[in-house]
């Protein structure tokens, strides 16, 4: 097939990229390169089956292409609220572009959604049966209203127009290629270690979160997009839970770090706890993660000492 994947010179969309071209695809990567790197997709260029598209998804574009994964939004909150326009623009009129081609072509769409369309979630863990509690009008709420606008147009364009759609709420992931500077806690915590600097932990640390390895994000993803008669939404991460606190801990352990934790203030808005229900994703795609915490941090350690030329991770 041949497939477009936008936002492909990113984290999750260059893991794609890679995936589906050994899968024998023709793979066409839409990006601006906002938050995606050249680095992230170079050894995929010599590959004749690959192509390299520089485009902002805000503006139509004419391809014509068997499916579409769209990926192409900044999402570490530092990147996203950087210009909060450009972010609502990039998943509202992406959106559209991206859905106005796939009902012209036929193609089958999938959406990247994400668990912040629960927001600060009052239900624990969170199944895709709850609407969530998102602030419309905080600095995180660009990303999430902008996200929850997209999953609406997924469903009314496929209502309205039977537009063949997947949607996709993914929770936190991480891995290799994870930009160094964006701010997400798995980048800022491996890098504090791997310098021996202080850990940043925001608030007292107890907030929550759950981490999904890329490897197995990529498998519940490209499951989604063939799998037949399944809209979705359906969650997709990592069910085991961490506080914050006890993340920096187990990353200051896995590094052999030397660095002390310190306390910074919470940003505002920060959801306080965040964990998939996979129940469905288990029912429908049999998929569930595989790559324990502590065997991926140790890769994606191994990634960044490469990156900031720190050779092996002590431990
Ligand atoms: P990323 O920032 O590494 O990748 C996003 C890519 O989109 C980048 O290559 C960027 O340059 C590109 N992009 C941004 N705006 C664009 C525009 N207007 N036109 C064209 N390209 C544009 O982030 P990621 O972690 O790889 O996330 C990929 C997708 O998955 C995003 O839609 C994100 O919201 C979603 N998601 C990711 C996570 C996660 O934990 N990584 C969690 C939930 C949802
Ligand atoms: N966080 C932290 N220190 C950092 C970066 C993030 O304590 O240096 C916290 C952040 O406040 C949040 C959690 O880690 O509670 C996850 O943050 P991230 O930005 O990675 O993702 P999100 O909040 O979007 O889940």
């Amino acid at each position: 097939m041949r497939i477009l994947v936008t936002g492909g010179a990113g984290f999750l969309g260059s893991h794609l990229c890679e995936r589906l071209l050994s899968e024998g695809h023709d793979v066409i990567c839409l990006d601006n390169f906002f938050t995606g790197s050249k680095d992230n997709i170079i050894h995929l260029m010599d590959n004749h089956r690959f192509e390299l598209v520089r485009h902002d998804i805000v503006e139509p574009i004419l391809l014509e292409v068997d499916r579409i994964y769209n990926l192409a939004c900044p999402a570490s909150p530092v990147h996203y609220q950087y210009n909060p326009v450009k972010t609502l623009k990039t998943s509202v009129m992406g959106a559209i572009n991206m859905l106005g081609m796939a009902k012209r072509v036929k193609a089958r769409i999938l959406q990247a959604s994400t668990s912040e369309v629960y927001g600060d979630p009052q239900v624990h863990p969170q199944t895709e049966a709850y609407w969530g509690n998102v602030n419309p009008i905080g600095i995180r709420s660009c990303y999430d209203e902008g996200k929850r606008v997209a999953e609406t147009l997924m469903m009314d364009y496929h209502r309205q127009n039977k537009v063949d759609i997947r949607l996709i709420r993914i929770f936190n992931t991480y891995g290799p290629r994870m930009a160094e500077h964006d701010g997400r806690v798995v980048s800022n915590f491996i890098l504090q270690a791997l310098r021996n600097e202080d850990i940043t932990v925001y608030g007292d640390g107890s907030q929550t979160r759950s981490f999904c390895y890329v490897s197995d994000l990529v498998e519940g993803m490209c499951r989604m997009m063939e799998c037949d008669d399944f809209t979705g939404p359906v969650n997709l991460g990592n069910p085991v839970e961490n506080t914050i606190l006890e993340f920096a801990e187990k990353i200051i352990t896995i590094t052999g770090s030397k660095s002390k934790v310190i306390f910074s203030p919470l940003p505002q808005d920060d959801p306080k706890q965040r964990r998939p229900d996979i129940s469905l994703a288990g029912e429908r795609l049999g998929w569930k993660p595989q790559v324990e915490l502590d065997a991926g941090l140790a890769r994606t350690a191994e990634y960044f000492a490469a990156r900031i030329g720190k050779g092996a991770v002590q431990k």
